[in-house]
């Protein structure tokens, strides 16, 4: 196997030693490859963030819910935030106890409360309605809610999750109407959350955020935990010379935040960040293979068998990743060329990187997306009835194991019933 341009995985020692191609054909392409070092390496650094006896990393297991993946999570002292009972599931199948498992939800029914209750999960709810129906389901027990931090951030608009334009949390100046809530049904509120969106490579917002938390903590004398969300952001441009967050600055601008919090309170409470895409992106590579090679309209088009179905990433939210070429065939070119890695997808907007410069691509080479563990194969979908694409763990000992199968054709036919014409 010729590696064109793996300067990133080489220096990850991703592959551990295996070869790409061959993954593929043992697994069928496209598909998604894990690295549990890497994976083990993310989670310390979270748990290792801030100096602070009650300090707990919760994964947002949304960001990748492979079984695998939380086992190994759960293997390394974190705990998982879950937002449906499916992901509450897999989290107990993956070793995690309801204590372990916070469940931040948004606008669901009341059934999925029961379902949280029965389970003895603790919930994060985000409006007064939903606060008010939790009473009703489950009067006396335990809860915590989600105020909107008054800030927002993010890569993309769709992912701020604070400020003026999200659909997220409680404003902070209806904490009369939340302790209403509370004493009506006897509820304890044993903690307050933000999330200020997704992907920031800079504390500033993110503790911007935390800090108007507090006013509305302490209104609360109940509160035993502060959840401080997550969006730490990964590098996605590494390629180009993109540094990962200062996670040294980044730790202390929390501790210093801890300290102001428990000093104002009065009492040391305890401290949760739920981070998913930095515990899980830089631990999954993507790979697929070029079906096509062709130059329309003055443009290249490298044509492969990774469409938005499989990586939904840079069409939803105009992602970038980096791309790495493999071959296994004899030819050779030292031309570099602008080029566009398109999917097989019948849309035109299937183009997983555009205008991107590159190592003369050929037919049958191997394209492999970087930074695609999270946000990656759990949005993946059957759209064009296409297959979802099998994922495997490379693990510690540089052993490859498949860790979910590939959907056959058959998983998804058989769900269809036919009206039958006669
Ligand atoms: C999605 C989500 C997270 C994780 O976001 P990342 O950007 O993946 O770290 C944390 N908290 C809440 C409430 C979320 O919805």
């Amino acid at each position: 196997m010729n590696k064109l341009n793996s300067k990133v995985t080489d220096e990850m020692n991703f592959y551990k030693g295996l070869n790409p191609g061959q993954l593929l054909k043992e697994f069928g392409s496209p598909l998604y490859v894990y690295n549990e070092s890497i994976l083990r390496d993310r989670c310390r650094e979270m748990l290792n963030l801030v100096d602070y006896n009650e300090f707990t990393v919760s994964f947002s297991s949304k960001a990748n819910s492979n079984l695998a993946v939380l086992e190994v999570v759960q293997s390394e002292g974190l705990k998982i935030d879950a937002m449906s009972p499916g992901e509450a599931l897999i989290g107990f199948k993956a070793g995690f106890r309801s204590e372990d498992i916070l469940y931040v939800c948004n606008n669901i029914a009341v059934e999925e409360m029961k379902f949280v209750a029965e389970k003895g999960m603790i919930i994060g709810v985000d409006s007064i309605s939903q606060l008010r129906a939790w009473g009703k389901v489950n009067p006396g027990g335990k809860v915590f809610v989600r105020f909107n931090p008054g800030i927002g951030t993010g890569h993309n608009e769709k992912v701020i999750t604070g400020g003026e334009n999200t659909k997220f949390g409680i404003d902070a100046e209806d904490v009369k109407e939340v302790a209403n809530a509370v004493k009506e049904f006897n509820l304890k509120l044993i903690g307050i959350n933000q999330h200020v969106g997704s992907l920031f490579m800079k504390g500033d917002v993110f503790i911007e955020g935390a800090r108007n938390l507090i006013e509305t903590a302490k209104k609360f004398d109940s509160i035993e935990f502060i959840n401080l969300g997550g969006g730490f952001g990964i590098p996605y441009n590494k390629q180009n010379g993109e540094l990962p967050i200062d996670l040294e600055e980044m730790g202390k601008m929390i501790l210093e935040l801890i300290n102001q919090f428990n000093s104002e309170i009065g009492r040391s409470l305890k401290y949760i960040i739920e981070p998913g895409r930095y515990i899980a992106a830089e631990c999954g590579v993507l790979l697929g293979q070029v079906n096509t090679v062709k130059t329309s309209g003055g443009k290249k088009y490298i044509g492969t068998d990774i469409g938005f179905n499989v990586l939904a990433r840079p069409v939803m939210y105009d992602s970038y990743h980096d791309i790495e070429v493999y071959r296994e065939c004899e030819a050779c070119s030292e031309k570099h060329e602008k080029v566009n890695i398109v999917g097989n997808i019948c849309e035109s907007g299937d183009v997983i990187a555009a205008e991107r410069m590159l190592p003369e691509i050929f037919e049958d080479d191997i394209i492999a997306v970087l930074d695609a563990g999270a946000y990656g194969h759990v949005m993946s979908s059957n759209y064009n009835f296409r297959l979802r694409p099998a994922e495997v763990l490379i693990r510690e000992s540089g052993e490859a194991v498949l860790v979910r199968e590939r959907d056959t054709i058959c998983d998804i036919l058989n769900k269809y019933k036919p009206i039958g014409f006669k």
